[in-house]
């Protein structure tokens, strides 16, 4: 039966970069005979423009009966002053809690042709190849009661909510141990359970699912030590675990360590298996339209689909070594630009992604 794919170009460099990403996975289609079929909607700003909200009814249906979601990248400041429910990004957070998108994958893999762009030294960094599993639709982000009040003496008080239900502390950790088990078997769970009661339950939950899980090696650690271990010797981590807002700055950090933000690809994930792929950076709307957007984030993306969502861990496999063989070749976008290799553009780097395919 055919795979159907949604694609979202969005805003910004988002058209530019899924151009190339659609050529290549027609390419692997074709190919490998995968059967995937195509459709476009509209998410973010121009979804605002067209359809008056950011997340039209008609891209959520479009969503919920897809086999996988391929987005460029929502925002821009044209946007930026308008009323907050009409805003590009408000549309990705409601087509992610739409889905019930719970588990995001970030992967911080360092190529080795690009060790040179990590702001840490090539032997710290050389081989670097870790995965973040971040909780995406619960903690601080969403916790409620939630708001800005006046106090009694007139003064103005901030205040945010830190809470997760063991079911969702649950569902993210089986998709940790699962993940480790794919990998080299080592999970670590970050947590501040020092100071904050509900990561407490947090380090208990996953230390009673690691029962189910034998051969994955548990370990805890707090986040603020962890960040620190991720400067300072990021190798010894193979799979994290953690809350939205500790992975939210961790797998940012865990990125810069590959050098570029342009490579960076993400999943994002529901119990059955419908998922969204994007690339980790935004809709950069400063190079827009200039065709010189790194594409392989959002190829690379689209790599992280066919294994995800579309079980084509072949197809995904190829594509990775094409992009790894376009990195050989000298070939770099401006964003990975070093002195000694080749200069092209969002669309010449598809081209040869393509190339290298066959
Ligand atoms: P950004 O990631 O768009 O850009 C940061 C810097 O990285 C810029 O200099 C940009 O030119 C560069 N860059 C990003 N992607 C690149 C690529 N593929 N190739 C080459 N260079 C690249 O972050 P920002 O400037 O903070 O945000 C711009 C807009 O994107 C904002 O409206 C923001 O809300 C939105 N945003 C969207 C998402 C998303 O769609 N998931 C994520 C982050 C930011």
């Amino acid at each position: 039966m055919s795979k159907q794919i949604l694609i979202l170009p969005g805003d910004g460099i988002g058209p530019e970069i899924v151009a190339e990403a659609r050529k290549v996975l027609e390419k692997v289609n074709r190919l490998m005979g995968l059967d995937l079929t195509f459709s476009e909607a509209l998410l973010g700003g121009c979804a605002t423009d067209v359809a008056g909200k950011p997340l039209p009814d008609e891209t959520l249906e479009k969503a919920r009966s897809s086999d996988a979601i391929l987005m460029g990248s929502v925002g821009g400041p044209k946007w930026d002053k308008i009323e907050r429910s009409l805003r590009p990004e408000q549309g990705l957070l409601q087509l992610r809690s739409g889905l019930e998108l719970f588990a995001n994958l970030r992967p911080a893999l360092l190529y080795p042709q690009l060790a040179a762009a990590s702001s840490l030294k090539p032997e710290i960094v050389s081989g670097l190849d870790i995965m973040i599993v971040r909780e995406l639709t619960g903690g601080i982000y969403f916790g409620k009661p939630r708001g800005i009040h006046t106090l009694e003496n007139g003064e103005r008080e901030g205040f945010n909510t830190y809470r997760y239900a063991e079911h969702e502390i649950k569902r993210i950790g089986r998709v940790a141990f699962e993940m480790a088990q794919k990998r080299n078997k080592k999970l670590c769970s970050v947590d501040k359970a020092n100071v904050l009661e509900v990561t407490v339950l947090w380090r208990e939950v996953m230390s009673e699912l690691a029962s189910d899980y034998p051969d994955v090696e548990l370990s805890h650690m707090y986040v603020d030590n962890a960040a620190m271990q991720l400067v300072r010797a990021p190798k010894q981590f193979d799979v994290i675990v953690t809350g939205n807002m500790f992975g939210d700055i961790l797998s940012d950090a865990a990125a810069m360590l590959t050098g570029s933000i342009g490579m960076l690809p993400s999943a994002s994930l529901n119990g059955s298996g419908l998922g969204l792929y994007e690339p980790c950076h935004g809709s950069a709307p400063d190079i827009a339209g200039q065709g010189i957007a790194n594409p392989l984030a959002t190829i690379l993306s689209a790599a992280m689909m066919l294994r995800y969502s579309l079980a084509c861990p072949e197809a995904a496999e190829r594509i990775e070594r094409a992009v790894g063989d376009v990195l050989d070749s000298g070939m770099r976008t401006a964003d990975i630009y070093s002195e000694g290799c080749r200069k092209v553009s969002t669309a010449e780097m598809g081209d040869a992604v393509v190339a290298a395919l066959a």
